[in-house]
């Protein structure tokens, strides 16, 4: 089955295609290369569809897209939809995570949880729509960490770790993040859901 993946985003790409190796080896996933939609939704759900829906389309595919964020407890859920640009539409992921340190700057431990948000929409070119959603829980650091990743990873720190370690995601081997991460268990409820379409 060949699905195209709705996203510029080399490190999404790069990602999805590690899952997608570890997962769902039978699945040709593609790039997207073509025109962009306007992600003015003000959810996950919504961008996710929108980007898919494009993509679809455009390429008469069943098509995949990923929308996903970090989204603070103390902070309401936010940055949420609007992680990518926090700190101004630039998307300046340092920028965006300093911001994020300075409004949790007195903020202790026991109150510093949040999640990492995948919401994955497949649409088929006849129409036909799944959304799933993948939750990765943990809780924010004091200082950026840890030179792997992107985005917000050098200052989340998951939850459960072996030996009670207190790593950031930007710590963790590109494999131990793909087997785990928000994006990883998204896919894993769309398995399922691919064969339906
Ligand atoms: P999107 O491309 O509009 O879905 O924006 C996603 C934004 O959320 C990214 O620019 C990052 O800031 C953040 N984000 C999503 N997934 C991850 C991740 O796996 N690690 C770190 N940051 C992430």
């Amino acid at each position: 089955m060949k699905v195209v993946l709705a996203t510029h985003n080399p490190h999404k790409v790069a990602e999805f295609q590690q899952i997608v190796a570890r997962t769902r080896p039978d699945l040709e996933v593609i790039g997207y290369d073509g025109p962009e939609p306007v992600e003015d939704g003000v959810t996950f759900e919504a961008n996710a569809l929108i980007k898919a829906r494009a993509a679809s389309a455009h390429t008469g595919l069943p098509a995949l897209a990923d929308d996903s964020g970090i989204c603070v407890d103390v902070l309401g859920g936010s940055p949420g939809v609007f992680s990518a640009y926090w700190a101004g539409q630039r998307k300046d992921a340092g920028a965006n995570l300093e911001l994020l340190l300075d409004q949790l700057r007195d903020i202790a431990d026991e109150h510093r949880a949040a999640q990492f948000v995948s919401t994955i929409a497949l649409v088929a070119p006849e129409g036909e729509e799944r959304v799933v959603v993948g939750r990765w829980p943990g809780r924010l650091a004091h200082a950026p960490s840890g030179v792997g990743g992107f985005g917000y990873d050098p200052i989340f720190i998951p939850d459960a770790q072996p030996d009670g370690a207190a790593r950031t995601v930007a710590e963790f081997t590109a494999e131990e993040k793909q087997s785990q991460s928000h994006r990883a268990r998204a896919f894993e409820e769309l398995i399922p859901l691919l064969a339906t379409l």
